[in-house]
């Protein structure tokens, strides 16, 4: 650990923050005026109310804190790492993010943790914690009371990677941050909220995902990102799409479709598509729609992707979607494989 905001041993909530970097912890760069990752203890001096919780916090940084733009799957494997070589030791962990890649990491992290039965809460800010109209200070605080609380059977209420902002707590591989300018920057389209923040914190217990069986936590670390996003507009040319799919080494594509799947129906796309899935790739289907889920059989459009091979991705975001790829292809699976298991949940991240 880094260090500790308490220092007695008690039965108060035992939390550990795992600082990435991200707006919240940024400061102003005073040649060029760019927000720049700071370290934790500007971060935290910057919240004293923090001490008036009643909880023993302790911390852990990265080495260098980043903006989330340039996060990697080895810095989900560093956050996965800590959480597992600390996981009986706290109740609770609250990791401090940027926003831009955060439905990312939540969605990896979601699928690294297997049996998870712990808070893992996300969390970050639009404007740094030093200024005056900072969101981030009450994100963190609300981010620690998620992470401390506890159902009436003294179990955590929380369970799962979840991602706080503002006045929602999002199942995190359902979230997608939907806004740069407002302080509620995530939604959820096709998942209802964990919780609503207002007054007090109100859980909606029946849409927590609960591990089944009681297997001990299982970590998952390799990624394989031979994996790339192919984003359908109308025009789009053979050219365009058949060099995209020849990318050396590609194994798998997310497609980002039309309305409820739909995509062109001129010969040499299904053509490229159908040729590609026959080399091993595994394509999957994912709306461009924020509130798109993919129904391949309602239009001719998507049907024929369907004949193509495309599978379909259902109500996945496209950041669980790509994700998942990464995440299966990691785990030496085959493309048959990865295509049977695209369609199956494996942390609550579609229907
Ligand atoms: N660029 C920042 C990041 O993702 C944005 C933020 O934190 O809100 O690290």
């Amino acid at each position: 650990m880094n260090g500790s905001l308490s220092n007695t041993e008690t039965q108060r909530p035992h939390i550990l923050i795992i600082y990435t970097g991200g707006t919240i912890g940024m400061i102003e760069n005073a040649e060029s005026g760019a927000l720049e990752p700071f370290n934790f203890d500007h971060l935290i001096d910057n919240v004293p109310k923090i001490k008036r919780l009643d909880y023993d916090i302790d911390n852990f940084q990265f080495e260098v804190p980043l903006d989330s733009s340039a996060m990697t799957p080895d810095h989900w494997v560093q956050i996965v790492k800590v959480i597992e070589d600390n996981y009986d030791a706290y109740d609770g962990f609250v990791v401090l993010h940027g926003t831009d890649t955060m439905a990312y990491t939540a969605s990896a992290l979601s699928f690294m943790l297997e049996n998870l039965r712990k808070p893992v809460v996300i969390t970050g800010s639009q404007l740094p914690i030093g200024e005056v109209r900072t969101d981030g200070e009450e994100n963190l605080i609300t981010a620690l009371q998620v992470a401390a609380e506890k159902d009436t059977d003294g179990s955590p209420m929380v369970q799962e990677v979840a991602i706080l902002f503002e006045d929602y707590l999002w199942r995190g591989n359902r979230a997608t941050k939907h806004s740069s300018d407002n302080f509620n920057a995530f939604k959820s389209s096709h998942y209802p909220r964990l919780a609503k923040v207002g007054l007090g914190i109100r859980y909606r217990k029946s849409v927590m995902w609960r591990s089944e069986g009681n297997e001990p936590l299982r970590t998952h670390y390799s990624f394989d990102n031979h994996v790339m996003y192919l984003d359908l507009f109308p025009g789009i040319s053979e050219a365009v799409v058949r060099h995209q799919l020849a990318a050396p080494g590609l194994k798998g594509v997310v497609m980002k479709t039309f309305g409820s799947g739909n995509g062109p129906t001129s010969g040499w796309f299904l053509e490229a598509l159908k040729e590609a899935v026959d080399r091993g790739l595994v394509i999957v289907n994912v709306s461009q729609c924020d509130n798109g889920i993919v129904n391949p059989t309602r239009y001719l459009s998507g049907n024929v992707l369907t004949k193509a091979g495309v599978i379909s991705g259902h109500d996945l975001t496209s950041e669980a979607a790509i994700t998942k790829l990464m995440f299966l292809f990691g785990q030496g699976l085959t493309p048959e494989q990865v295509k049977t298991e695209m369609e199956k949940p494996i942390a609550g991240e579609m229907d």
